[in-house]
Formats: structure tokens, C-alpha cells, sequence
């Protein structure tokens, strides 16, 4: 079979795996947005099959021969630039999966989801003890696929890292965490001390779900989301999904909370640019699918929700609309102090409800637990007492009940370790590029005042989005910003920030 023929075979052969990823990125969608709740088994059971197929075409016999014949030196570099990525990433699939046991996967995947299921009710109860058992065998999992591939790297937790962001590892983690950490802790204590309240009751005023939703769709269109590639629906929890030409963004509106909807688009909008805007040569291949870099997809919704949108020139291009479309409850409200409220301090023991800057100290105390798990310096049964010790010293929170401590996320209890630092790590990268992007468009803050967003979404594109998942996370990094992963422009920008909303300066 000549080159050409094999390369084409090799395509089709990805073109029918990705079809398998893509039924389950939209039962995924359908079951968020669309289906009721009775289906949920149903569904289930038909996204576990097509899995189950879709592994089983990752590891297969024919993926081994493609891999076989394409990787002999003569042939490789006869290939196109798109098969030759495309087959490094089947490689490393092919890799990784065969040393793990189908039918102990298997058993792990329905551990994971009764696991699941009995999160939500010893949450209800406010009972670890319901839970402890079942997040025992998922550690004890998670130890057991360690040990597997530890000895590619450094430190054992490493290797759940290394999942959700390719070459992540506690030694980037612990430099970009720990100033990042010792800043933020004084910077609330700061806050703090100059007893400066801002008020922001009039966010809560009562505001119909068709008003912010017509808002968020104004937004979402400036930002340069493709609407004839994509929609914006709504959903209990606020998600990105779908397919290539289908890519899904969700939001939850509250009537009584005008504006958590609307920065849950902008978030998620943030990750639908960049699934949108990865380039069309790498559909149906594995470039085209964002695996194994969280943290970079995370910077990406970080960049809008929690840099770019913060800045007052943001709404002030907005605000006038929004005050005659939130009528009265914006009338006697300043610009100003619409702006303030929205970034305002709001520590809270629930990760979800705190504002940009608590919420690093969150992700960083599940950061050093997930740590201290996998390098067995605590066990389950300390979990919940670290819990409230980590809140109380970083943040002063002193947690009632388990049900606002260690049960309030999903994450461990599906299995997800190693994801959680990817938020922060995320909000390091964003800051990174945010510090590149204001020099690249000098004009930046009339880009955002004229409501220009899709300079800043192609210069997004450009620099980042349409490599798809042909560059590591950490090439993208340096070839843009010429630096290795670092926090002190994500501290610079906290403290310019928080300046300006609490004037600290002039205390
Ligand atoms: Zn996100």
C-alpha cells in the first residue's frame, strides 16, 4: 500500500473515533440542557457503551498496525504536519491505556458513579461518614494507576496532574503557589483593615431571566462567539461542551441575582472561543480536541471573566442598556458603583460564591490536600478537620458542617484529583497573556469601551486558539509570553485591582 493511501486509511480511521467523541459530547449537552430528568440511566448507559467502543478503537489492534507502519522514519516524514501530530497524540493514548486493566476501569467508572450518587446524599444529610468508604477505593484507585506511571516522574501526584494539563507538576504548582498564596492572604487582610464596606444589595434586585438573558447573548456576540457555530443555552451548573461545529455554552440565570448569570457567560464564553476558533485542518483529528490542558482552557475564561471583564471600561459600553433594561433597579446606581459591587471582597465558605480573588485560597487548599493525599501524609478520615484548619488560616472562615467544608464540591467524589489546580494555574497563565495583550493593542481600554471585543478574541486566536491540541500548554505559554509559568503578574494585577476598588493606597 503506497504512503498515501496508508495516510488516508489512518484519517478515516480518526475521522470514525472522533464520531464516537462526538456522541458523547452531545448526549453530554442533551442530558445538561435538554433531557429530563428520568433519562438520566437511560442516557447513562448509552454514553457508558459508546466509551467503552471508543477505547476500545484508541487501543485496538488496527490503531497498533497504523502505529506500527506510520512511526518508521521513511514514512513519518512523508506525512502531512496534521497526521504526524495527530499520530504522536494517538501514540501517546495508545501508551498510556494499555497498561491499564479494561475490566478494573470498568469497575472503577460504576464506583465513580454511585460514588457520585451518595455525594448528593451525605451532602443532603451532612454526613461524611456516607461518603468516606466509597472516596477510600477511588484514592486507593488513583494509587494504584500511580504506581503504574510513577516512575516517569517526580513526584507521585504528578501523575494525575500531568492528566488534566500536560507536563503540570507539583514543582510549577508549588513555585506559582506559594507567593501567590502569602499575597493574596495580606491583600485580604488589607482589605480588611481598612474597613472599607462596599454595598451591593441592588445586584440582587429581581431582574426576569429573558432580560439577562438577552444581555448576555449582546455580550457573548461582542465577544466574537459564532453563532451559526455555537449557541447559548441554559443549565443547573454553567458548562462548555458540544462539538466542533456545535459548541455549547450554558449559563444559570437567577431572577433574584443579576449578575452571576452574566459572568458565567462571559466565563464560559471564554471557553467557547476557544473551541470555536481551533483551526479547521484539525477537525476530525485529535488536534481538534482539547485534551489534557485544563489549565490553559481554564486561562482562557479566566482571561475574560476575571481580567478583562473587571475592568470598568468593560461595562461602561454596556451600562447605559443595562440600566433601561434592568429598570428601576440601576437607577440611583452609578457606573461606579455597579462596577465595585461586582468585584467586590466576598469571602465565603462555598468555593462557587466567592469573588476573584478568596476563591484563589480556595483552589489552593484543595491544591495541598489532593498533595498531602498522594504523598499519604493524611488520610480520608482527616479530611474534613484539615478542611476547616486550612479555612479558618487562610481565610478566617470559621465552617459550620461538613456540607459547607469538604462536601460542598463533586470533584473528588467522581474521582476528578489533580484538576482542581488547574483554576489557579489557569489564572496565572491569563494573567501572563493579559500583561502581552495590553502591550500587543495599546489601545485596550477603548477597545473595550467601544465594545470592540473581537480585537482582543482574533489577537486570542492568533496567539493561542488555533493551535488546537498541536502544541503542549506550556510551548503555547512560552512562545507567547517568553516566560515560563509565573504568579507575580497574576499578584501585580491583584493589587492593582483591589486598589483601585478600595482606594488602599490612600489608607
Ligand atoms: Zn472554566
Amino acid at each position: 500500500m503506497s504512503i498515501a493511501c496508508l495516510e488516508q486509511d489512518f484519517l478515516v480511521f480518526l475521522k470514525e473515533i472522533n464520531v464516537y467523541q462526538s456522541i458523547i459530547d452531545i448526549i453530554e449537552v442533551h442530558q445538561i440542557t435538554d433531557a429530563p430528568l428520568g433519562s438520566v440511566d437511560s442516557y447513562s448507559s448509552i454514553a457508558s457503551i459508546i466509551s467503552q467502543k471508543h477505547l476500545e478503537l484508541e487501543t485496538s489492534k488496527k490503531m497498533a498496525n497504523f502505529i506500527e507502519k506510520l512511526s518508521i522514519d521513511e514514512v513519518y516524514y512523508q506525512l502531512s504536519y496534521v497526521t504526524q501530530k495527530s499520530l504522536e497524540i494517538c501514540i501517546d493514548t495508545f501508551n498510556k491505556n494499555k497498561l491499564i486493566d479494561k475490566d478494573e476501569y470498568a469497575k472503577y467508572v460504576k464506583l465513580c458513579s454511585t460514588s457520585q450518587q451518595k455525594w448528593e446524599e451525605a451532602k443532603r444529610e451532612n454526613d461524611f461518614s456516607l461518603i468516606a468508604p466509597y472516596l477510600e477505593k477511588i484514592i486507593s484507585y488513583k494509587k494504584s494507576i500511580i504506581e503504574k506511571f510513577k516512575h516517569n516522574y517526580k513526584n507521585p501526584y504528578d501523575v494525575l496532574l500531568d492528566e488534566y494539563e500536560e507536563g503540570l507538576s507539583v514543582e510549577v504548582i508549588d513555585l506559582l503557589f506559594s507567593k501567590l498564596k502569602n499575597e493574596v492572604v495580606n491583600l485580604i487582610k488589607n482589605i480588611k483593615k481598612s474597613g472599607k464596606i462596599i454595598s451591593a444589595d441592588f445586584l440582587y434586585s429581581h431582574v426576569p431571566a429573558e432580560k439577562q438573558h438577552e444581555l448576555a447573548k449582546k455580550i457573548l456576540c461582542n465577544m466574537g462567539f459564532d453563532f451559526l457555530r455555537g449557541r447559548l443555552n441554559k443549565s443547573e451548573h454553567p458548562m462548555t461542551g458540544g462539538i466542533f461545529d456545535d459548541v455549547v455554552v450554558t449559563t444559570k440565570y437567577k431572577e433574584n441575582d443579576m449578575i452571576s448569570g452574566i459572568t458565567g457567560v462571559i466565563h464560559e464564553g471564554g471557553h467557547g472561543l476557544y473551541e470555536q476558533n481551533i483551526s479547521s485542518l484539525f477537525k476530525d483529528t485529535p488536534l481538534g480536541i482539547l485534551n489534557g490542558r485544563c489549565a490553559l482552557h481554564e486561562s482562557q475564561s479566566l482571561f475574560w471573566e476575571y481580567l478583562t471583564a473587571p475592568n470598568i471600561k468593560f461595562w461602561s459600553n454596556y451600562y447605559s442598556q443595562i440600566q433601561k433594561m434592568y429598570k428601576p433597579s440601576l437607577d440611583k446606581i452609578s457606573l461606579e458603583q455597579f462596577h465595585k459591587a461586582i468585584y467586590r471582597l466576598n469571602i465565603n465558605p462555598i468555593r462557587l460564591d466567592s469573588d476573584p480573588l478568596s476563591y484563589i485560597l480556595h483552589i489552593i487548599i484543595r491544591y495541598e490536600i489532593e498533595k498531602d493525599l498522594f504523598n499519604n501524609k493524611i488520610s480520608v478520615s482527616d479530611l474534613p478537620n484539615v478542611w476547616r484548619q486550612k479555612m479558618k488560616e487562610y481565610l478566617g472562615v470559621d465552617i459550620q458542617n461538613d456540607q459547607e467544608g469538604i462536601l460542598q464540591d463533586v470533584h473528588w467524589f467522581a474521582g476528578l484529583f489533580g484538576y482542581f489546580p488547574c483554576y489557579i494555574v489557569g489564572y496565572a497563565y491569563a494573567a501572563q497573556f493579559y500583561s502581552i495583550v495590553k502591550k500587543d493593542l495599546p489601545d485596550f481600554d477603548e477597545i473595550l469601551s467601544k465594545g470592540n471585543l473581537q480585537e482582543i478574541q482574533q489577537w486570542l486566536k492568533s496567539k493561542i486558539h488555533h493551535y488546537g491540541s498541536s502544541k503542549a500548554p506550556l510551548e503555547i505559554l512560552k512562545t507567547v509570553t517568553k516566560e515560563k509559568p509565573n504568579s507575580q503578574y497574576l499578584i501585580d494585577y491583584l493589587y492593582t485591582q483591589y486598589n483601585k476598588i478600595y482606594s488602599l493606597s490612600s489608607n
